[in-house]
This record gives C-alpha cells, structure tokens and sequence, in this order.
C-alpha cells in the first residue's frame, strides 16, 4: 500500500503561527490546542492515533522567547525550543554542564537532533526521553506559562514532580513548558549518561542510565541517580544514591549500591527487551561508572 494511504489526514480545525508568548498560550488556552515545536514525536503519535489531541495546532517556533540557552545569577535556563544540537554545541554547557551535550550526542540522528527540542522532550513524556536524566541529576526545575484570567499565569515546578505516567504529566489544560532551569554545578562536579538500544544513537532507549555528583578519591558525593525506561516514568533512584553517598567505593559498597538499584527500579517486558535484561542492563551501567570512581 502506498505510504500516503496508510496515514490518517491530519485532523485539526485551525492552525496557528505563533510569534509571541503571549499569542501561544491564548491559543492553547483552557487545552483547545495542541503546541508543536520540533514535531518528531507529535506527527508519529498523531498517526498511531495514540494520543487525543486539541484540534488546534500551534506552532511555538517562531516564540523567541522560549529559545535560547543563558546563565544568571548562577543559574543556567534552557529555552523549551532549544535543539538537541543546540545543546550539544553549547558552549556554556559543555563548560558548566558537559552531561546535557554528552547526552544529546546519544539521541537519535543528527536529523532529528536539529528537530527535537527539550521541551518536546520533557512534554512527552516517555518513560525513556533521554535528556530528561541528566536534567532530574542536575535537581532542574520546569518552567510554565498558560493564558489565565486575562495575563500569563507563570509558575515552575520541580521536574522530578512533573511526571504523572507514561505519556501523562501534571501541567495544566493549557499550559506551556517555557524553559528548563538548574542551578550551575559546582566546580569539580562530574556527569555521565549510559544508553543501551538496539541501535545505541538512533534509537529510543531500551534502558539509560544517568549519574551525577562530585568525586572526593574513591567516594561521590551529592549523588545523583536517574534511570529511563525501567518503570511508568524517568525515575530518580535516591535509596541508591544514599546507599553510595560519601561512601569509599570498594567491592562490598558497589555490590550494596546495585542490590539497592534493582528494588528501584521496576522495568517491564516490551517490543525493545525483557524485565531481566533491563534489569542486567541497568545494573552493568551503574557498576561500570562505579567501578570508575572506584579505580581512580
Ligand atoms: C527516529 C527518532 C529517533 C528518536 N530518538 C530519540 C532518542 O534517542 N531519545 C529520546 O529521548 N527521544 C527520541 N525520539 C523522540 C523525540 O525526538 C524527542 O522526544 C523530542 O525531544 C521531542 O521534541 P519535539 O520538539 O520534536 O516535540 P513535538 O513532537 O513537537 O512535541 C511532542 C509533544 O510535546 C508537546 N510539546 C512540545 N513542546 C512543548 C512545550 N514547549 N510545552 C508543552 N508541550 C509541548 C507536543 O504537543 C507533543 O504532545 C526520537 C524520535 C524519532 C522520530
């Protein structure tokens, strides 16, 4: 069958070209519209016919209010629209925050990097969006905005807080992620990001695997721990990470750290891999970045 036939016509009533912040959250007012930024998850989803969605589509990406990625006052903001490429290239990141960028070079092609935004990412919610580990190990807090009486209603929230199930978040019928913020990690700080799918960049994450924090010797301290694709949402794991923190990494402390990841974490059995092998997946990430700390 042609490839035209098999897609559903796109079912919307009005579309509208935002050049401002404040005409996009008057048109996604009260959950009438539908935003779209980089569309690499929204066109797919619309064909599977997964997702309802308001019949108006507004596009935020004309809104220079919400790029751009700045720091003040040592706290560094990413704009919704920023691009994975744009992550990966920033120079501020690759200073203050090398995690952002060395996750963004695992996600996807270069194609949909120059496509997919951070607040598409955040907005989806996928329990495997990659970008959002590195953001839940950075403690970083989303930014939102809607149309509410008669003024932008702004407020943030904290990200580990924003998810409520796979695909489900708690922001408001109407309600626009306009910026992703954290404080900058103090100096000496480290990230890493591990991903395992059958096609390691190109691909949804069959597991992945954040950690963050500081390194005194052989122990980490103000650890952090996120894992995707092992429970409904991008998970933290802080049972795990008090089990490491300030703790002298040797055989005994990692084999205590991966006992306490495995309770964590709850995968399930899918189309990308089984409950066992995420698990073993999960676990051979945090042992080998361990074992890092643990060796130097
Ligand atoms: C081939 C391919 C490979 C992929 N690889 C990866 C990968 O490696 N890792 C990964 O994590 N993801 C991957 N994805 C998924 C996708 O690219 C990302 O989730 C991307 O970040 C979504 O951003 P977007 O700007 O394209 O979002 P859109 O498709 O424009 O929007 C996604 C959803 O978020 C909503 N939305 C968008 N922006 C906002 C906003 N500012 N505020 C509120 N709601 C908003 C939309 O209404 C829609 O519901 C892949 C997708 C494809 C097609």
């Amino acid at each position: 069958m042609p490839l035209a036939q098999e897609l559903k016509p796109l079912e919307i009533d009005a579309y509208v070209d935002a050049v401002s912040l404040d005409a996009a959250v008057r048109a996604l007012a009260d959950g009438a519209g539908t935003p779209v930024a980089g569309g690499t998850d929204l066109w797919i989803q619309k064909d599977l016919g997964k997702r309802a969605y308001g019949r108006r589509l507004v596009n935020i990406r004309r809104v220079a209010a919400l790029g751009g990625i700045a720091e003040e006052g040592g706290r560094i903001r990413i704009g919704a629209l920023a691009t994975m490429t744009e992550i990966l290239e920033s120079p501020l990141l690759l200073r203050a925050a090398p995690v952002l960028p060395a996750t963004a070079d695992r996600f996807a092609s270069v194609q949909i990097r120059n496509a997919a935004t951070v607040g598409g990412n955040i907005a989806n919610a996928s329990p495997a969006a990659d970008m959002v580990l590195p953001l839940l190990c950075l403690d970083a807090e989303v930014e939102l905005a809607r149309w509410h009486e008669n003024r932008i209603d702004r407020r943030r929230l904290p990200l580990a807080a924003f998810f409520a199930g796979p695909g489900k978040t708690r922001a408001l019928p109407g309600e626009l992620i306009t910026a992703v913020s954290f404080d900058r990690p103090a100096a000496g700080s480290f990230g890493a990001f591990q991903k395992s799918g059958p096609r390691p960049a190109l691909e949804i994450a069959r597991v992945a695997l954040c950690i963050a924090g500081r390194r005194e010797g052989r122990r980490l301290t103000s650890v952090r721990i996120a894992a995707g694709a092992v429970a409904p949402t991008p998970i933290r794991c802080p049972r795990t990470e008090a089990e490491i923190e300030g703790v002298a990494l040797d055989d005994a402390a990692i084999a205590r750290a991966l006992e306490s990841l495995g309770r964590e974490i709850a995968p399930i059995d899918d189309v990308r891999g089984s409950a066992w092998y995420r698990r073993h997946l999960a676990a051979a990430f945090l042992e080998e970045e361990l074992g890092r700390v643990a060796r130097s």
